[in-house]
């Protein structure tokens, strides 16, 4: 019996990676490759899809080569992905009509408003769960329909498809016999009823989007597919697809209702299981699929902060503050507050729960005596207080009260943030020993699918915990902070 592994695909904005991992959750190989940003204008962002799906089998290559065994030791794969990213491409010759338009791809705005003028507001958040939102791969599938010369008349012949990515890679994978999704990437796209589990056909007809160019929507662990020879010498079976976030929130093994996790990279991540039953949100958050597993669905709350460790990058490249990421966390420690600074770092305008497409960053509160160490501290505190704000809107929403934060993601590297985060929540946040949850979970529920691994107790114990950080500030004292955070987003002018 040849000793088997999984292989997870990990397919994201700026890069593309490959990890095997053993039965015990360890990662065996890893390979990475970035690929190409395309700015055409201010505000827009596309990929090459052609790049993404040749950089995703040559990591995946890769990360085989490397540890020396071959195709047939792999067991199965997982995918997890960028979200909302979106592809249109010919069925018969398999060529894009356009570049992918990434998520954060902003030249629907101005549709959206519009959509939001009409009042479509309130129908589509019934049905997706969804702020309408450029963010999502609805309008940005119109876009192309509307732009590239023949697409609409072509896409109503029955001759384009739409996918995700996961759709993308796994039709590549296995040459165009399997055109699929997953509920998780399908809740994202702004066309996919999430109590329904179906395409809904109303918003098909608002965006004028023609029904045979979607992907038929499977649950998270299942077969997807099997991998065509001409790209790995055996056919390996694809069983289990999740969004990245998703991906993260079961790699994190936030399998209970109840249970949070946020992701601190560029941005923060914030997800809160709400288990069975979809909680609407009152303050903003995103209410969506976490995942389905046999015909048991599981919900989430989702937040997002824009600018989360990108504010450490802008001081370090902007500010020349420090060199390092690493040396913020030796600077900010440096003072014991921040000496009555507040940053709000809303580069890119405000995330959840304010929604401010229009607001800029604000340093406030500086006297003769600030130093480059308070304003660092104090954009940790950002960092943290921004996903105070929307982990405390999830628990009005949820009706719950979160004990434990678990995180992931490269800012976590830095305990005080941790520590900061910790106080300010007045609750326990769990840094695992395994930091890269979202590979880790496309794996679990690859390797769930095929008996690799039995059951959920057969993974659940592999979480490991690396360091827990507990509030050591009393209530009042954090308290101060919020305020004086509340205080200075209010000043922004809303939009
Ligand atoms: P992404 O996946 O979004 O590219 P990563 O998870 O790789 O992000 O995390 C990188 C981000 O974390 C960067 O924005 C960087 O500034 C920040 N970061 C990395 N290390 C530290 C640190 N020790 N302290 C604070 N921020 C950090």
């Amino acid at each position: 019996m040849k000793k088997k592994y999984i292989l997870a695909l990990d397919q994201g904005t700026t890069s593309s990676r490959a990890i095997i991992y053993d039965k015990t959750g360890a990662v065996m190989s890893v390979a990475q490759k970035e690929f190409k940003q395309y700015f055409p204008k201010p505000g827009w962002v596309e990929h090459n899809p052609e790049e993404i799906y040749t950089s995703q089998i040559s990591v995946a290559a890769e990360a085989i080569a490397k540890m020396g065994i071959h195709d047939q030791n792999i067991e199965a794969i997982g995918i997890t992905n960028q979200r909302e990213t979106t592809v249109v491409w010919d069925k018969a010759t398999g060529k894009p009509v356009y570049n992918a338009i990434v998520w954060q791809d902003r030249r629907t705005s101005d549709y959206c408003n519009r959509l939001k003028k009409e009042n479509r507001q309130d129908l589509i958040k019934k049905k997706t769960g969804l702020e309408i939102d450029a963010y999502f791969s609805a309008t940005k599938i119109k876009w192309i329909l509307d732009n590239v010369p023949g697409a609409r008349k072509r896409a109503e012949n029955g001759e384009l498809l739409f996918g995700t990515i996961d759709t993308w890679l796994i039709w590549n994978l296995t040459k165009g016999k399997n055109f699929v999704t997953d509920v998780s990437n399908a809740s994202r796209t702004m066309l996919f009823n999430i109590h329904t589990l179906e395409w809904d056909k109303e918003l098909l007809s608002l965006f004028d989007i023609p029904e045979p160019m979607l992907p038929e929507v499977l649950s998270n662990s299942e077969l997807y597919g099997v991998t065509d020879t001409l790209i790995f010498s055996s056919q390996i079976p694809i069983t289990g697809v999740a969004g990245d976030q998703q991906a993260a929130l079961f790699g994190q093994m936030c399998l209970e209702e109840g249970m949070v996790k946020n992701t601190y990279g560029t941005g923060c991540f914030i997800m809160l299981n709400t288990g069975e039953k979809p909680v609407i949100s009152e303050h903003r958050l995103l209410t969506t699929i976490a995942w389905k597993l046999g015909d048991k669905v599981s919900y989430a709350l989702e937040g997002s902060v824009f600018i989360g460790g990108a504010v450490v990058q802008w001081l370090r490249d902007e500010m020349i503050f420090f060199k390092d990421a690493r040396q913020s966390e030796k600077l900010a420690a440096s003072v014991p507050d921040s000496g009555g600074v507040t940053f709000v770092p809303a580069f890119t305008g405000l995330g959840a729960p304010y929604w401010n497409q229009d607001a800029r960053g604000m340093i406030y509160g500086i006297t003769r005596g600030t130093s480059r160490a308070h304003i660092t501290r104090a954009a940790l505190e950002a960092i943290a207080l921004q996903s105070y704000d929307v982990i405390k809107a999830m628990e009005k929403d949820a009706s719950v009260t979160i004990s434990t934060l678990r995180v992931d993601g490269g800012a976590t590297a830095n305990n005080l943030l941790m520590q900061i985060q910790a106080d300010l929540l007045q609750t326990n946040v769990q840094r695992p020993v395994n930091l890269e949850s979202t590979a880790l979970g496309a794996a679990y529920l690859a390797g769930l699918a095929t008996g690799y691994w039995n059951n959920f107790e057969a993974i659940s114990n592999q979480w490991k915990l690396e360091k827990e950080f507990r509030p050591l500030i009393p209530e009042s004292e954090a308290q101060k902070i919020i305020d004086q955070w509340h205080n200075t987003v209010a000043m922004i002018p809303k939009n």
